[in-house]
């Protein structure tokens, strides 16, 4: 099934044999609450016959969404109590977010931002509240990057984008600019030579943060975009989710990593899953993450290493969570485990 435009509706969801008639009723039910979207080249990745397939699973509704735990929260990572201006989130001293659009291409279906994206979430950021955004930054020079998020940045029109830049590029004290988006995986299509040109339009060095979970999303032409991007000279890190049913084993994890490095995208953060509302069904337990990510260390090369990270609840910012090669006996001794996990001594220092 080669869709031409995105599938957005409960109805447009059975049409194209990814929801069966006798669910569409709980579909209909999450989709009055979340945003739907699935981009043709993401339901053309669908395989139709698995009934666990793990790109259905991140975009196709689900009525587990329903079900909200006590322990979820409609902001999980706190981003309100860190925004001193619309569209400006400023947590930690020497970055911040600038979300400038909330929408998406697709609406994955355990986005953190689930109550803030789509028709109905924060909308695109006025004119005025532009200029506040902008104002805020030039009057910080301790603002090092501005990472644009949201939503996806990279929906906006190469006009807008080169706009944004153009007025970073004012700014002298900001040096670099992140893109975070799924756009190169999910609509490849756009990653063409005038949005290129408006990613580097501020001069400033650009880095884009690819999205993705699972190595099937880095088809042929997924992978041609990306190379677009980087031969243009920016630099690309990837962030992925860590999904219960979707990239929750070694093997898949393994060839995800790999798969982002054979594409010169430089792992960077895999992220526990956050409490967004909804999502009890693709959380794992930290443990388990942890175990998942100790067996990366022997597997892959050191290239292909991601960053294991827990966004605290609550806006306290990032933790890296990984499991620990080394622990210090009562001895003074360290004891460190190698890649097979067997354990060694390095002596304390004199
Ligand atoms: S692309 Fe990002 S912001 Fe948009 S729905 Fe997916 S996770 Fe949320």
């Amino acid at each position: 099934m080669n869709a031409i435009r995105p599938i957005r509706t409960p109805a447009e969801l059975t049409d194209a044999g990814l929801v069966a008639p006798d669910h569409l009723a709980g579909i209909e039910r999450v989709a009055e609450r979340y945003a739907i979207a699935i981009s043709p080249a993401m339901a053309a990745l669908i395989d139709r016959a698995d009934p666990n397939d793990p790109i259905a699973r991140q975009f196709v509704p689900d009525a587990a969404e329903l079900n909200v735990t006590s322990e979820e929260r409609a902001d999980p990572i706190g981003d309100l109590a860190h925004s001193p201006v619309e569209g400006i989130v400023h947590r930690y001293p020497d970055r911040v977010l600038l979300k400038a659009v909330h929408v998406c291409p697709v609406y994955c279906r355990f986005c953190f931002r689930r109550e803030m994206v789509g028709p109905q979430g924060l909308g695109t950021l006025s004119p005025e509240a532009m200029d506040e955004a902008f104002a805020y930054i030039g009057d910080h020079p301790e603002i090092w990057e501005v990472i644009l998020t949201g939503g996806d940045p990279l929906v906006l029109s190469p006009r807008r984008i080169t706009e944004i830049m153009q007025r970073l590029a004012a700014i002298d004290h900001v040096k670099i600019v992140r893109f975070h988006t799924r756009v190169p995986v999910v609509e490849p299509e756009r990653i063409d030579d005038a949005l290129i040109a408006a990613l580097k339009a501020s001069g400033k060095t650009a880095y884009v943060a690819l999205h993705a979970n699972h190595p099937r999303e880095l088809t042929p032409t997924a992978r041609a975009a990306c190379a677009r991007l980087v031969d243009s000279g920016i630099v690309m890190i990837s962030q992925s989710v860590l999904l219960k049913g979707v990239n929750d084993d070694p093997d898949t994890l393994a060839a995800l990593m790999r798969a982002f490095v054979e594409t010169r995208v430089k792992p960077y953060y895999l992220h526990h899953p956050d409490l967004a509302p909804g999502t009890s069904h693709f959380r794992l337990s930290i443990e388990e993450g942890r175990a998942l990510v100790a067996g990366l260390r022997g597997r892959i090369s050191g290239l292909c290493q991601p960053t294991y990270i827990l966004d605290i609840p609550g806006g306290h910012g990032k933790a890296a969570i990984g499991p620990d090669a080394i622990r210090q006996e009562n001895t003074g001794c360290y004891t460190v485990s190698d890649f097979k996990g067997v354990e060694h001594t390095y002596p304390p220092s004199e």
